[in-house]
C-alpha cells in the first residue's frame, strides 16, 4: 500500500459492532468478563483500548513498521524510551535538541543515573569519540529545532550497528511524509503527535514505532506500567488528523518553499534556515533521506536587533505568535525570548539562537496572504 493510501486506511477495520466507518471512540476505563479472566481481548483501558488500538496500528502502518505505541504526549514517548536502560548506561544525543527532551535527560534522567553525551552530528564521525562500553543509545533528532540542522540517518544507523547500540529518532519535523527513519535503520521512531500528525493543534499526543518484536514488548510493558496512555478521545482526533497527513505535508512543503525564498530575497533579512536551500550545509543530506523539505524556516534579521525581531513578531497577523508547530495555521516563534529563554545567551547563540532570530511553522493558507502578512510585518 502506497503512503497516501496508509495515511486513510494503513491498520484500520470497520467497526465489527455495528460496521460504523470512523472507529468509535471507547469512552471506557473497563471491560465486562463473562466469568472471571473471560473477556474479548480487553481488561482495562491502560493496558489496550481499541480506539488507541486502531491509532497504534495507524502510526505503525504510515511509518512503515510493525508495532506502534500511543503515549499522553511526545515527552511521555521519549520518556518510556529512556527508560529501556538502567542507571550506569550512557546516550549519545544530538545536540541542537527540543529543550523539553534537554530537560527531560538532564534533570530526571541524569539523576537516576544514566548519562548523556550532546553532540553535535552533522559530521557523524564524531559520534565514535563519545561510544564507551557503557553506551546504549543514539538519540537523533532531524531536522533539529530552531537550526534546521539535518542529521544523515543512515550514516548513524551503521555506526549504530556496528557498536550493538539502539537507534532512535525523533521525527517529529520530518513526518514519516518526508522520511522514514525504519527504511534508513533506526531501531525507533518517535513523534510528538502533538505537531503534524495531529496537524490541527487541538491535542497532545506522543508516538513510538518499532519493528523488533522483543524491542516491542519491552516498551509495551513500559507503556502500561508506567501508565502514560493518551485517552480514546485524544486517539480519535490523531486519527483524524493522519487521513490528511499527505495532503497537508505537500501545502506545507509548498508554501514553507515560497516563504523561504520569500525572505532570502528580502534586504532586511541576513539568513535564512530551511534545508531546500543548495547553500544550506546539510543539503545533500537532506534531498538523499526526505522527499522535501517541509515547512519550518526559521530567519536572522539584519543587524541582529532584539527588539526589531519582537516587533516583527508582534506585528505578524496571520502568522500567530505562539509555541508549537505543525498545525494547518501558521504560527511564529521567538526563540530568544520564548522556548529558549531559559538558556545563557552565550550559550544559545553558539548554536545559531541569536537575539534576532525568528522561527516560522508555515501553515497551508494561501501562500499570497503568507507572504503579504511577513511583508507588512518585517516592513
Ligand atoms: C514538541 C516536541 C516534542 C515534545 O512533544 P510534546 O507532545 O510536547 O510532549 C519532542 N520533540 C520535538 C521535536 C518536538 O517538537
Amino acid at each position: 500500500m502506497k503512503f497516501n493510501t496508509k495515511t486513510i486506511h494503513g491498520g484500520q477495520i470497520h467497526d465489527k459492532a455495528y460496521g460504523s466507518v470512523m472507529p468509535p471512540i471507547y469512552q471506557t476505563s473497563t471491560y465486562a468478563q463473562s466469568t472471571p479472566g473471560g473477556h474479548k481481548g480487553y481488561e482495562y483501558s491502560r493496558t489496550h483500548n481499541p480506539t488507541r488500538d486502531a491509532l497504534e496500528k495507524s502510526f505503525a502502518s504510515i511509518e512503515n513498521g510493525k508495532y506502534g505505541l500511543a503515549f499522553a504526549s511526545g515527552l511521555a514517548a521519549i520518556d518510556a524510551v529512556i527508560k529501556l536502560l538502567q542507571p550506569g548506561d550512557e546516550v549519545i544525543s544530538t545536540n541542537d535538541l527540543y529543550g523539553g527532551s534537554y530537560r527531560l535527560f538532564t534533570k530526571i534522567f541524569q539523576n537516576f543515573g544514566i548519562k548523556f553525551h550532546f553532540v553535535g552530528m552533522d559530521k557523524t564521525s564524531q559520534i565514535e569519540d563519545y561510544i564507551t562500553p557503557a553506551t546504549k543509545l543514539i538519540w537523533v533528532e532531524t531536522p533539529t529545532n530552531p537550526m534546521m540542522n539535518v542529521i544523515d540517518i543512515e550514516a548513524v544507523s551503521k555506526i549504530a550497528k556496528d557498536n550493538e547500540l539502539l537507534l532512535a529518532v525523533d521525527n517529529t519535523f520530518a513526518t514519516p511524509y518526508l522520511q522514514q527513519p525504519l527504511e534508513l535503520g533506526a531501531d525507533i521512531v518517535m513523534h510528538s503527535a502533538t505537531k503534524y500528525l495531529g496537524g490541527h493543534s487541538d491535542v497532545i499526543m506522543g508516538a513510538l514505532v518499532v519493528n523488533d518484536k522483543d524491542l516491542a514488548d519491552r516498551l509495551y510493558f513500559i507503556q502500561n506500567a508506567s501508565g502514560a496512555v493518551c485517552g480514546p478521545q485524544d486517539s480519535f482526533l490523531v486519527l483524524r488528523g493522519i487521513k490528511t497527513l499527505h495532503i497537508r505535508m505537500q501545502r506545507h512543503c509548498e508554501n514553507g518553499k515560497a516563504v523561504a525564498h520569500y525572505l532570502a530575497k528580502h534586504p532586511k533579512i541576513e539568513k535564512v534556515y530551511w534545508p531546500g536551500f543548495e547553500s544550506h550545509p546539510n543539503h545533500d543530506v537532506a534531498k538523499k533521506q526526505m522527499n522535501d523539505f517541509g515547512g519550518m524556516v526559521s530567519f536572522v534579521t539584519k543587524g541582529n536587533n532584539y527588539d526589531e525581531a519582537i516587533k516583527i513578531a508582534e506585528n505578524l497577523k496571520i502568522f500567530t505568535l505562539a509555541e508549537s508547530l505543525g498545525g494547518v495555521e501558521s504560527l511564529a516563534g521567538h526563540p530568544a525570548s520564548m522556548t529558549h529563554a531559559s538558556i545563557p545567551k552565550e550559550e544559545r547563540e553558539k548554536t545559531g539562537v541569536v537575539d534576532a532570530l525568528i522561527r516560522l511553522s508555515v501553515g497551508i493558507e494561501d501562500e499570497v496572504d503568507l507572504i503579504e502578512d511577513l511583508k507588512q510585518a518585517i516592513g
